[in-house]
């Protein structure tokens, strides 16, 4: 840990002091496989059982649906579209509902099952919010399973996921709500209840645990209708869906760091909602900045934690590469802009030209970053684009 204003949050976060002594302590003394009989094996299975209750909590399940183990949000992602597609083969629907500008992890299983014959239809996010009369049209009853995420990783829109979820309760019947909260754990407050959702991807590494490790949280009607199949297949481990030996001590750093952050939910929020606020300050009152053109693009709704800037005429990795030099690290807003087979990029979902996409950079925050970084984050912008002007 040096000097550097580290704003690519988003991206992955450094694991907490919490998170990283509760892996040591595991790795250390319950070190049994979870599957062994004898007491070691019993130790490692409580530390599982423990985990998966405390990540239970902080998404609010009170209706004792099963958190499942996984390698992180993209196998959670994963899991959840290619194990809901499969698992009914008995229904005649075929059609998916997403949002346009999903994440890889979710758009790249989607373009897998196009292949195989199923319907995908993209919800317009134009502007940053999820089109309300596309919701209506597209629910329609042959919509086996929609898949949406809560926030948006590129824009940071917050996306009316509950009015998905009554859309698909009323015409639907067949339909399993499945929910990206990568973006959206412990930056914004939620409930499975309050999405209505049957299956919820979660990742431990962007809330300070440990990489390599998620969670797939499923409801309990899920499990009991048989609507979900596994994608890996093996020892039978976590309820037969996931098999391979599981992780313990990354599980419960996984839980830990979910625990402190949920019982500081509100006070982060609080920090990182004054970020936002200050760069957006900051933005306005620096008149070199508003007349390079530097804007946000703002969704009407979103999560504290991610601000997506275009800074017109500078291509985000020329930025990106400046900054780092600088000490200070973010992400270049849209590695591909285009409306590819692979469905559309948030940025381009969003509204944004090619042009202004590719000059987009995304800056993501943690609790810990200060008001300080911000300033010194928008000094560093207004020298580079100057210096870089000059070329
Ligand atoms: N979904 C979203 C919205 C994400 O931002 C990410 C991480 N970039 C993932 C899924 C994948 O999560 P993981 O890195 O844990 O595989």
């Amino acid at each position: 840990m040096g000097n550097e204003i580290y704003f690519d949050n988003s991206a992955t976060t450094r694991i907490s002091e919490e998170a990283l002594k509760t892996y040591l302590s595991v790795a250390r003394s319950e070190y049994g496989n979870p599957s062994s009989l004898h007491g070691m094996g019993k130790d490692a299975e409580t530390v599982l059982k423990n985990a998966r209750q405390t990540i239970a909590k902080t998404v609010g399940d009170t209706a004792g649906g099963t958190v499942l183990f996984t390698s992180g949000g993209t196998e959670a992602n994963n899991l959840a579209i290619f194990g809901r597609a499969h698992a009914k083969p008995r229904f005649k629907g075929k059609t998916i509902l997403t949002s346009a500008g999903e994440h890889a992890s979710v758009k790249m299983p989607l373009a897998a099952l196009a292949d195989e014959g199923y319907k995908i239809v993209e919800i317009p996010t134009t502007g940053g919010r999820l089109d309300p009369e596309a919701i209506v049209k597209y629910a329609t009853p042959d919509v086996i399973l929609a898949s949406i995420m809560l926030v948006n990783n590129e824009t940071g829109a917050l996306y009316d996921v509950p009015a998905v979820a009554a859309a698909l309760r009323r015409s639907c019947p067949d339909a399993v709500l499945h929910v990206d909260a990568t973006q959206a754990y412990l930056k914004v407050p939620f409930s499975v209840k309050t999405l209505g959702c049957g299956l919820l991807t979660l990742s431990s590494h962007k809330i300070e645990g440990p990489k390599g490790t998620g969670a797939l949280w499923i409801d309990p009607g899920v499990i009991r209708n048989r609507g979900l199949v596994p994608i890996l297949l093996g020892g039978g481990q976590e309820a037969g869906l996931r098999s391979g030996t599981e992780d313990p001590p990354s599980c419960a750093a996984f839980a830990k760091a979910a625990a402190v952050g949920y019982s500081a939910l509100a006070e982060r929020i609080a920090r990182l909602t004054e970020l936002r606020e200050r760069l957006f300050e900051k933005l306005a009152s620096n008149p070199f900045l508003s007349l390079s053109g530097v804007r946000a693009n703002l969704p009407p709704v979103a999560s504290p934690h991610i601000v997506s800037l275009t800074i017109p005429h500078f291509k985000s990795e020329t930025m990106l590469h400046a900054l780092s030099a600088r000490g200070i690290y973010v992400s270049s807003g849209s590695a591909c802009s285009s409306h590819g087979k692979h469905g559309t990029s948030a940025l381009s979902a969003f509204g944004l030209s090619d042009a202004d996409a590719d000059a987009t950079i995304r800056v993501s925050f943690s609790h810990r970053n200060t008001v300080e970084q911000i300033d010194l984050f928008c000094d560093a912008l207004s020298e580079e684009i100057t210096r870089l002007v000059r070329f």
